[in-house]
């Protein structure tokens, strides 16, 4: 029977980061993973396809649309979805040998199947045609998470789709309707509206992206109407009924509204499908989260868990700090993830990031803060570009001046958050970002400018 010190079951971006990161401190490790491809839903059907179709989409709304104002116009522009589709799975290709790659270098076993635990210190590997059983001082769980539904509808992959599905439609929906107003479905709402189709977003909220800043959020909402997606707030999907070739969505009180497609973004739930947790009696909570203690240790001896199969932000770059996080603390003595310094980024057009305290979060806590705002409109480069729509806002301690939050919607925001998360990370105070230079013209002095807006003192404004 193979034995390992670590074996890993799932290969995203918490699982194939942690393997690598155990093979570093000298552990002989082993990866379970179902599908064909590595690299978890982040790779296969999530962050990576979602960003390569956002970026077509855009290029392909600005040939139709967006370069007239700048004296480029283009007769004729043509959509060809297929070709756009095969770009996507290009890069998915390519990313995903690449993690191959990484496991050969690195010296990980991989082992394709469906790994199950099955009590301490051994695992299950079954795949079509056989079993393996292989044994372990440590396990990781990296399962990751799987799209909900509501209740009474299910997703039929045709009619009603997930976002697994909404990435492959091979032809633009007339009509679509998205339920659900979270990250999902503003960023593949985008990318349909922006290829033709009639977008509207049914959200049970009376707000969108629910957990932003709701200042953001709100500033977002007003965008993405005015770019001609629909809103329905307060919305209570209560079914769908599907005709020949259309779909009725049943929201209370309303009447039903017809599309072609519906694409179902109500949030992801855990992926404890046969793990075997029961055998190996690993407590879940009441949403099937797997419960962990702060090195990511279950109540079960040997076995750990990180990433969205144990809840918090569904995020790739969570998930990579808590793996490395956790097989730190396991063969080096020590691991550790600064939740505050998580940053999250929606990337629409224009994008919105945030890191640390929001403002309701902060009022909620008692603390008090000084804010500091600063429009895209007032920067140079944000004028030279065209990207006038924005803002960053800047929360800092009132009495210390340490940066609590920072929370940006506008061009680049992925991209300047990063400077706000080192801030938080190191402790910084607005001052710190307010003295340190900043390129010119950069859009990044629209961080520099808030952090002056904190102690009232812009240089543009
Ligand atoms: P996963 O990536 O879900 O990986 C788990 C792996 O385990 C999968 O490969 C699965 O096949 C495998 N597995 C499951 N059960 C078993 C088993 N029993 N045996 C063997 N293998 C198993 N996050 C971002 O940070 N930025 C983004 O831009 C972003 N965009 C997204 C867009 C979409 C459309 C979606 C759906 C998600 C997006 N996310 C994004 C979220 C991100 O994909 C997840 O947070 C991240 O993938 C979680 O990583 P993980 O390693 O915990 O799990
Ligand atoms: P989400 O939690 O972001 O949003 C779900 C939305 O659905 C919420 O606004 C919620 O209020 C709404 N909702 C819930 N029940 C509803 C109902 N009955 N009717 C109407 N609306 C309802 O979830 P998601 O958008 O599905 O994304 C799943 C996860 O994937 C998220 O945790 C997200 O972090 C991650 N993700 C991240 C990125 C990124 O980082 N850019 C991109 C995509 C997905």
């Amino acid at each position: 029977m193979a034995q390992f010190d670590l074996v890993v079951i799932g290969a995203g971006p918490g699982g194939y980061v942690a393997a690598i990161r155990a093979a570093q401190l000298g552990e002989k490790v082993a990866i379970i993973e179902k599908e064909k491809q590595l690299g978890g839903t982040c790779l296969r059907v999530g962050c990576i396809p979602s960003k390569a179709l956002l970026e077509s989409s855009h290029l392909y709304e600005m040939a139709n649309e967006g370069l007239k104002e700048r004296g480029i116009s283009i007769s004729k522009v043509q959509l060809e979805l297929s070709t756009m589709m095969g770009h996507k799975q290009g890069v998915v290709d390519s990313l995903a040998r690449g993690i191959d790659g990484l496991m050969k270098k690195n010296k990980i076993e991989r082992f394709a199947g469906h790994g199950q635990l099955l009590g301490t210190g051994k695992v299950s590997v079954k795949s079509k045609s056989d079993e393996t059983i292989i044994e372990a001082d440590h396990i990781l769980l990296a399962t990751g998470s799987v799209p909900s539904s509501l209740p009474g509808i299910e997703i039929d992959g045709e009619f009603v789709g997930s976002s697994t599905d909404a990435l492959k439609y091979d032809e633009v929906p007339k009509q679509l309707i998205v339920i659900g107003g979270g990250v999902i479905g503003l960023e593949l709402g985008a990318v349909w509206r922006r290829l033709g189709s009639q977008v509207t977003v049914l959200e049970y909220l009376d707000r969108i992206l629910p957990g932003l800043d709701s200042e953001i959020a709100k500033e977002a909402l007003k965008t993405f109407r005015k770019q001609g997606i629909k809103f329905e707030l307060g919305a209570k999907v209560t079914g769908v009924k599907t005709n020949r070739k259309t779909v009725d969505v049943i929201v209370e009180g309303k009447e039903p509204i017809r599309c072609d497609k519906v694409l179902m973004a109500v949030g992801r739930r855990p992926n404890i499908s046969s793990l075997g947790l029961e055998q190996a009696g690993v407590e879940v909570d009441k949403r099937g989260f797997v419960q962990v203690n702060d090195k990511y240790q279950t109540n079960s001896k040997g076995v750990y868990a990180i990433g969205d199969l144990i809840g918090g932000a569904m995020l790739a770059h969570k998930a990579e700090e808590e793996g490395i996080a956790c097989v730190e603390g396991l063969y080096s003595g020590y691991g550790h993830v600064n939740y505050q310094a998580i940053p999250g980024v929606v990337y629409t057009d224009p994008e919105i990031a945030t890191v640390g305290k929001t403002e309701e979060e902060l009022k909620e806590e008692g603390v008090e803060y000084n804010k500091g705002l600063f429009p895209y409109m007032a920067n140079g480069r944000a004028q030279a570009s065209g990207h006038l729509e924005g803002k960053v806002k800047i929360l800092a301690h009132a009495k210390t001046d340490r940066v609590l939050g920072v929370h940006i919607i506008g061009a680049q925001a992925g991209e300047l958050i990063a400077e706000c998360v080192a801030a938080i990370e190191f402790g910084a105070s607005s001052e710190d970002i307010a003295r340190t230079c900043h390129a010119h013209p950069t859009l990044s002095e629209t961080v520099k400018e808030a952090a002056l807006a904190v102690q009232k003192r812009t240089i543009h404004m």
